[in-house]
């Protein structure tokens, strides 16, 4: 089994994302990631603390604004439309989970589509559906697709199963991969006879989140496994796939140093793009 080493393809695009900033900077322009964090979930402080530190790291600018928890939906969709009007900003996040009662959705679709670097607007989900990828491309399956064609490991016309369809791993994931004609299947939670499923897949995604979830028995044997799952054990990160699959994959990504860094990268890409 090769490892397929998400630092070592991060740090490398990260490298490049340096000269383009760079390049921005020699024109007048200077690339900025502005993040809302409301509330103060540790996670979210984690994740919000991980982006500033990667865009400080690549000499972007770096604004973070942090709301309280009582904030209100007005308070939020304000700062969402005052950061929309600044020509300084180039690309707005507001880290989810929203605290309860806010209505992430309408907070998401106020963010100009201009900006929105985290991909969530429906305007720029509906481009990728259509097979348009001029626009921003959502964060982490964009990253698995950066991945894979670092590894050269071909797409087109391999049987992809996607295990997991939210919004934000699973269906972008679809597109990212029909977009490329592999044959994409998506399985979630009511799927039947799941493994015979996975079992069929010359590249598997897993995006559930439960720890260890995929295991060897539902692998074919030389599989390209690409595991974006983060669980959180007794303070030790585990993906979605089981240790022992490693033992049948070709290719496989770890959990830490897999498809995380690349989110980031990914995130951080989108923001130079919005300021080109
Ligand atoms: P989610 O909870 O929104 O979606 C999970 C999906 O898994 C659902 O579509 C559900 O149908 C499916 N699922 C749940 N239980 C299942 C079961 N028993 N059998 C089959 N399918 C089942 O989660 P998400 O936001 O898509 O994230 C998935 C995982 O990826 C989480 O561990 C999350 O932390 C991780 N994640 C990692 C990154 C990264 O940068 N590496 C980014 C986003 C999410």
């Amino acid at each position: 089994m090769k490892k397929i080493d998400g630092r070592l393809v991060a740090d490398h695009l990260q490298e490049e994302l340096k000269t383009k900033v760079e390049a921005l900077q020699a024109v007048g322009k200077n690339p900025t990631l502005a993040v809302v964090l409301v509330g103060e979930d540790p996670a979210s402080k984690v994740y919000v603390g991980g982006k500033e530190r990667t865009a400080k790291k690549l000499g972007m600018g770096s604004l973070r604004y942090d709301l309280p928890a009582t904030s209100t939906q007005e308070e939020i969709l304000e700062m969402v439309e005052k950061l929309n009007q600044d020509p300084e900003v180039h690309g707005i996040l507001v880290q989810l989970p929203l605290p309860k009662g806010l209505d992430e959705k309408e907070v998401l679709e106020a963010i100009d589509k201009e900006k929105d670097v985290d991909c969530f607007h429906p305007y720029n989900l509906g481009k990728l559906f259509q097979g348009d990828e001029s626009g921003f491309l959502p964060c982490t399956p964009h990253g698995v697709i950066k991945l894979l064609e670092y590894y050269d490991i071909e797409i087109e016309g391999k049987d992809v199963v996607i295990v997991g369809r939210s919004n934000i791993v699973g269906k972008p994931m679809f597109s990212l991969m029909l977009n490329r004609s592999a044959t994409v299947t998506v399985v979630h939670s009511r799927t039947k006879d799941l493994a015979e499923k996975t079992k069929k897949a010359d590249i598997l995604v897993a995006a559930v989140g439960i720890a260890g979830f995929i295991t060897k028995d539902m692998v074919k044997p030389g599989a390209v496994i690409v595991d974006v799952g983060i669980n959180s054990i007794d303070g030790k990160l585990y993906g979605d796939v089981d240790k022992e699959v490693e033992e049948v994959a070709s290719y496989m990504t770890p959990v830490p140093g897999g498809v995380g860094p690349m989110t980031i990268t990914m995130l951080m890409d989108n923001t130079i793009k919005a300021c080109k």
